[in-house]
């Protein structure tokens, strides 16, 4: 008879391969599935239908959102070309056109800009942008970056950078978001030497356009056998970002969240459970998780328990888990469901995931990754090195069973 693991086995390598199916010339070899791609359509439509199939209540949140697509862009100056990269969602552009460089907000203010190429670097390139009016964080210093672009009207900006401080990314996109207009790309430190060694005009050429797509928030829940005593809600991201096949980074969170439904589809205890695969965490316009609070939002104070499965199971790590806004008596509870299973943790807070939208509202979380999020997650996370091969599988199936026996226990 095969074990439970192997059964959830199975259904992992059909919903990679659902996601897989969908990549783009089949090279990478579960697929990117960014917001607004038939690929992140697939994998909603794929988890909707497996819901159903569980027996649970599935809804299905319809938004708009934008597809990015972007080619080779590059840098000549006096015939020397450099490879740059353009920003997400930038605007296309090939132009010859002056440049200046900008390293702090306040050289932003004196420097004019307009007609320009304004190349960003140090101090004020030293993070990534949230996106405008980023609806869980947005800080004035970013706000001040944006505001004072918009007024100074550059031609095209581009970001020297290096090694994102969250992903793996090297160099990183400053901007990464649908809503702006400047073109915008990013270069690293060694491409820019390059263009300094040049002399004169530089013609900037950008490839990439924004398409109006759609996608969908899926929903599934199942009520209370009796009076309900509020609502446990289980989440993993769907979506990946750009140029990765996101496997840790969270097909690996919805294994562990298809297990966990797979396990609680007969529950007949006190709570109203809800799953979501959210769509959008991977993205600046997080729209699946604008559609489920627009939908669900009202229901905040019901949640008694939230639970985030993002980045779990790399292999030779354990499974990390941190607690938000949990009692004193309840962390006893969750330390001895941790001690029920040899390859769970406790673990750091983190806010860098979906849990944060419910954690900020003051409801009880937990977050589930993996024990080594810092130094080996995110070092491939938003690559193409995110592949299967890096997923322990037996750290997925000890999580299903972990959550399962929290969401029975409570
Ligand atoms: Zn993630």
């Amino acid at each position: 008879m095969p074990s439970p693991f192997q059964l959830r086995g199975a259904a992992f390598v059909a919903i990679l391969f659902a996601m897989g199916r969908m990549a783009s010339g089949g090279f990478f070899e579960f697929g990117e599935r960014p917001l607004g791609s038939e690929a992140n359509r697939q994998a909603a439509a794929f988890l909707g239908a497996e819901a159903e199939r569980m027996g649970y209540e599935v809804q299905r949140l319809p938004f708009k959102c934008t597809r990015w697509e972007r080619g080779p862009s590059f840098i000549d100056r006096g015939g020397e070309r450099v490879e740059v990269f353009a920003g997400p969602f930038s605007p296309a552009f090939d132009k010859l056109c002056d440049a200046v460089m900008v390293t702090s907000t306040q050289q932003l203010k004196r420097t004019k800009c307009e007609g320009n190429i304004v190349f960003l670097r140090g101090e004020i390139a030293k993070e990534p942008l949230m996106p405008l009016d980023f609806p869980f964080y947005f800080p004035d210093a970013h706000r001040e970056i944006y505001a004072l672009l918009d007024e100074r009207e550059p031609a095209a900006v581009l970001a020297v950078t290096g090694k994102h401080p969250a992903c793996g990314l090297n160099p990183y996109p400053l901007f990464d978001d649908a809503n702006f207009k400047i073109p915008s790309g990013y270069l690293d430190e060694a491409a820019m030497a390059k263009v300094l060694a040049g002399k004169g005009k530089i013609r900037l050429k950008l490839d990439s356009k924004s398409i109006p797509e759609t996608g969908e928030q899926v929903v599934i829940r199942k009520k209370a056998a009796e009076e309900s005593k509020g609502k446990i809600v289980i989440f993993a991201h769907m979506d990946t970002a750009y140029g990765t096949p996101g496997a840790l980074d969270n097909a690996a969170g919805v294994e562990v969240l298809l297990g966990a439904m797979e396990r609680l589809k007969d529950y007949a205890g006190p709570y109203d459970l809800e799953f979501v695969p959210f769509n959008g965490e991977d993205s600046g316009m997080v729209k699946g998780q604008m559609a489920y609070l627009d939908r669900f939002g009202k229901e905040m104070d019901a949640i008694r328990l939230g639970i985030n499965i993002d980045a779990a199971g790399a292999k030779g790590s354990k499974t990390a888990v941190s607690a938000y806004n949990l009692e004193d008596a309840r962390q006893a509870w969750l330390n001895g469901e941790i001690a029920k299973h040899p390859r769970i943790e406790r673990g750091p807070e983190w806010v860098e995931g979906d849990h944060s939208i419910f954690v900020f509202q003051g409801v009880p979380c937990l977050a589930l990754t993996s024990s080594n999020l810092r130094e080996g997650v995110m070092a491939i996370s938003h690559t193409p090195q995110d592949t299967i091969d890096q997923v322990d599988q037996g750290l997925l199936g000890e999580a299903a069973d972990f959550i399962a026996g929290l969401v029975n226990g409570l």
